[in-house]
């Protein structure tokens, strides 16, 4: 059979690229193919029959008539890859980041691979400026600003204005916070007018845009995965008013992750403002704050690593920016350096026993330190750490706490006054630029949250954050299908292909009534008894063994259970879980920081002991999983009101290395994220779609030559039906093709084939 030459199924009407020889980014018009060039020559050996036997020949015998390798990387969508399967996906992946492309569309998805290099000019302000004055900005190569501007025009909505969201995810070191910060300046740019006045509104941009390095100075650190990972989740809603200019913001955190005040892994740092006290203070500061250059702090490793995140003057500006003023900045980290001292204050047991823990070598001296900076009585601060009390009706005994215990004491109160001046600093920001009510119609939400994560021990951080992984995924997947649906509806097909089991299982479990993982646990928590590790494993086997996405390795010595996510198995330890769920704090510490002289830091703790133990035992008692059920809960709230876009940022390699792609992380990660879910979703429908022409010119010829003259035929969709019934008798004698068939494994579409 003679070669064909075709034509190229679409042309990108602008192409953007990224110049493979100096990395640098530039948008040029272009006639460059957006997908393969079709190949005919496969022809002779195609569809043998219908069902099964058709889709069995596709992973051969259709391959070079689907994917031509040479031109993987011009594909910008990857659902268009022929065959959608995972390994077409990442090959198609692979050549677009050796060819210095970082963002391709999967569906609804925009999949973002971290280049870990600058890339200049990706991100200038006339690239922003190209894409949101371009008539149809889809048409670009892919880009976060197609994203961002697609969610600028929908806010005004065709019949009325939708709040939008984006969700951006990933795991960590995956670009989620780069990938904000640029939407940020996105909006800062493009939503201002020039004839606003300079004072008032510009203020506005500029604080939306300082937020970031304030809370990233307190809320992100040096990991053993990205240098400047959040260890929190955020969403930001960008408050736009009716001309759709940028008029405030309020952002909403969640889980900072406090323990890393007082225990950083190995190999890992602290928040990096205590890097940045450390390296910035002037003298004067270092006095005032105690900070010699000599001293070396246990809450502060690998203060000799240097970091671009390490610079205090950006942090002052920002918070300037802010309006967060100089009594209050001195206040704030006269606090956080007494945090310091507090972390090298050391117990030794008791000399004897009924005896309070003594303090270690120079322990007194940091503690003496510590008790100046945070303003509280030494006397008191000491007999809080080593000595508990408890309520036996009205009266208090007193008994001193063991070594171990004295150093959990000193740790929470360094978590507590961390976490509660995270919270201040969120109000603080919130107050600073958020626009009043009246002034802003609609929003923009940026939603930056940790990935799915599978350690080699996890606990109930990994819990809550797998358990929000799976409400986002369910959000996406609902809102996938729905893309799915339109399509399929748009080309005349019916809907009611695709079967398709979402996560409710699994969320049944971990959040279900009446019985699931955090009922359990918090019920373990309202019982105020001793953790038994073993006993509440005993207890989830009895309730949710009916559940099929729970599980536990019989031979494992370690209670614990695993839970079949969406995105893998993960084995959850109990030791420590319920602990962690009551997260108590003694009332003593409580009643210490409300007397304390210092005015930010009494305030702090100014609405009584709701975090205390004190309020153990009562049904109000607020544990960690329900504080974030109810968050999360809220979240998707918001998140099912507005119209959401979906980033998926992907680690090309776990050592943040540039330019280099190992397939293993990325098919881990497409999982992870749901992208090999999506895949999945689109084969459960049609995975592979051919415009009616291209079909037509492919099988067409050896269908039957006759049905070549009617190719010019203004009813394409009738002529696709004519070749379908003469392939499938011709292959498969026994079988017919009928149009309206829904179980068809082939159906025409308007304009295209679907198999
Ligand atoms: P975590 O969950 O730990 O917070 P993350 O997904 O927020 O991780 P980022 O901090 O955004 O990850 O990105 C990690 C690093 O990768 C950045 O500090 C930056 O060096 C690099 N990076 C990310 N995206 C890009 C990009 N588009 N271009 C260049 N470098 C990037
Ligand atoms: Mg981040």
């Amino acid at each position: 059979m003679a070669n064909v030459k075709q034509k190229p199924l679409f042309r990108s009407k602008e192409v953007s690229t990224v110049n493979s020889s100096d990395g640098t980014f530039s948008l040029e018009k272009s006639g460059k193919p957006n997908r393969p060039q079709e190949k005919v020559n496969g022809v002779k050996n195609k569809a043998n029959g219908l069902g099964k036997s058709l889709n069995d020949s596709l992973e051969g015998d259709l391959r070079d008539f689907l994917i031509n390798e040479a031109e993987l990387h011009t594909y910008d969508d990857l659902t268009k890859v022929n065959p959608v399967t995972p390994s077409t996906v990442l090959k198609c992946l692979q050549a677009r980041y050796s060819a210095k492309v970082f963002y391709t569309h999967a569906g609804c998805t925009l999949v973002a691979l971290n280049p870990f290099q600058p890339i200049p000019h990706l991100y200038s302000l006339d690239v922003m400026r190209e894409y949101h004055s371009a008539p149809q900005p889809q048409e670009f190569k892919p880009h976060i600003f197609i994203v961002a501007e697609e969610a600028y025009r929908n806010v005004q909505g065709q019949v009325e204005p939708t709040n939008q969201s984006l969700v951006v995810s990933g795991e960590s070191g995956a670009g989620k916070t780069w990938t904000s910060r640029c939407l940020m300046k996105y909006y800062a740019t493009v939503a201002t007018s020039s004839q606003r006045c300079q004072d008032t509104v510009e203020r506005i941009e500029k604080r939306v845009l300082d937020s970031n390095p304030v809370m990233e100075a307190f809320g992100n650190a040096c990991t053993l995965r990205n240098n400047n990972s959040s260890r929190f989740g955020k969403y930001i809603q960008l408050q736009l008013n009716s001309s759709q200019l940028l008029v405030g913001a309020s952002v909403q955190t969640y889980l900072l992750e406090k323990t890393r005040v007082a225990f950083q892994a190995p190999n890992e740092r602290n928040f990096h403002i205590f890097y940045q006290m450390m390296k910035g203070a002037t003298e004067q500061q270092r006095l005032e704050w105690r900070l010699p250059l000599e001293q070396d702090f246990v809450w502060l490793p690998h203060a000799e690593k240097t970091l671009e995140e390490d610079c205090l003057q950006e942090t002052v500006e920002a918070m300037i920016s802010l309006g967060i003023d100089e009594g209050k900045r001195a206040q704030l980290f006269k606090i956080l350096a007494g945090l310091l001292q507090l972390g090298n204050v050391d117990f030794s047991p008791a000399p004897e026993e009924a005896q309070p823990c003594d303090l270690n070598g120079q322990s007194k001296g940091f503690l003496q330190k510590a008790a100046d900076l945070l303003q509280v009585s030494l006397d008191e601060l000491q007999s809080c750490l080593i000595v508990r009390t408890l309520r036996a009706g009205k009266q208090n005994i007193l008994k001193p706490c063991s070594q171990s215990e004295c150093g959990i004491r000193r740790d929470c109160l360094a978590k507590v006054i961390y976490a509660q001046l995270f919270d201040w600093l969120v109000t603080f920001i919130n107050n600073s630029m958020s626009a009043d009510s009246s002034m802003w119609c609609n929003f923009i939400g940026l939603l930056d949250v940790y990935g799915f994560e599978c350690f080699l021990l996890n606990n109930l951080e990994q819990l809550c954050i797998n358990y929000a992984n799976e409400k986002l995924q369910q959000h996406f997947v609902a809102h996938y299908l729905k893309a799915q649906q339109e399509e399929y509806v748009s080309e005349g097909l019916q809907w009611s292909f695709i079967r398709y089991q979402d996560n409710q299982g699994c969320l049944d479990l971990i959040e279900g009534s009446p019985s699931s993982i955090i009922s359990l646990l918090n019920e373990e928590c309202r019982l105020n008894r001793a953790s038994d590790a073993k006993k509440f494993r005993v207890r989830l086997e009895k309730e949710l063994s009916d559940n099929a996405n729970i599980s536990w390795d019989k031979f494992s010595k370690e209670p614990h259970f695993t839970v079949a996510h969406y995105a893998g198995r993960v084995s959850y330890q109990i030791e420590g879980m319920m602990e962690k769920n009551k997260d108590p704090v003694p009332p003593e510490l409580i009643c210490l920081l409300q007397k304390s002289q210092d005015s930010l830091l009494n305030s702090l703790f100014a609405d009584g002991d709701r975090e205390s133990e004190g309020s153990r035992g009562h049904s109000k008692v607020v544990t960690v999983v329900s504080k974030f059920k109810n968050s999360l809960e809220s979240l998707m709230k918001i998140l099912h009101s507005t119209t959401p876009h979906y980033t998926r940022c992907i680690k090309p390699n776990p050592d943040c290395r540039p330019l280099t792609f190992q397939k293993e992380e990325v098919i881990a990660q497409l999982e992870a994220c749901g992208i090999v879910e999506t895949i999945n979703i689109s084969a459960a429908g049609f995975p592979i779609r051919i415009p009616n022409d291209s079909f037509f010119q492919r099988y067409g010829l050896i269908a039957n030559n006759r049905l070549a003259a009617k190719k010019k035929s203004p009813e394409m969709g009738s002529v696709v039906e004519d070749v379908l019934s003469v392939v499938i008798k011709k292959h498969s004698p026994n079988s017919t093709f009928s149009p309206d068939d829904n179980n068809n494994m082939v159906h025409c579409g308007r304009t295209k084939v679907f198999l």
